[in-house]
């Protein structure tokens, strides 16, 4: 899997995606780099920092959660499968937008404490500030 090509052409001329396998095009309408597959959303590790493509490690990096900005931007947490990095990246307009609930979904699927309390909690609470 670790394929020495170009990876900074591929990403702006588009690329097949290492863990779908599915051809990817650039993004339309130009803008910032794609840089993880809008199908599958998963990434490449190629970075160290943001852009600079230094990295050698060229594992393939899974979407593990969704991190929202102040502004209501929504990044996808990504972690290396092959080393464990875990990095941010912002998601693109053309993201499979059913996977990205998927992900952000996920934590509520699975609490680690009972949910019904504090569902009846928050409900009070609303009702409460309906007065
Ligand atoms: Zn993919
Ligand atoms: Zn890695």
């Amino acid at each position: 899997m670790n394929k020495q090509l170009p990876l900074e052409t591929e990403f702006s001329h588009g690329f097949t995606c290492a863990s779908c396998g599915k051809l990817i095009p650039p993004l339309a309408f130009g803008g910032r780099h794609r840089n993880h597959c809008p199908h599958c959303l998963c990434s490449l590790h190629i970075d160290h920092k943001p852009g600079d493509r230094k990295s050698n490690c060229r594992g393939i990096m899974k979407p593990i959660g969704i991190h929202v900005q102040q502004n209501g931007e929504w990044s996808l947490i990504h972690q290396c499968k092959t080393c464990g990095t875990i990095k941010i990246n912002r998601t693109a307009y053309d993201d499979n937008e059913l996977l990205l609930l998927t992900i952000a979904a996920e934590p509520m699927m699975s609490l680690p404490f009972p949910a019904k309390k504090i569902i009846s909690t928050l409900h009070r609470l609303s009702t409460e500030n309906e007065r």
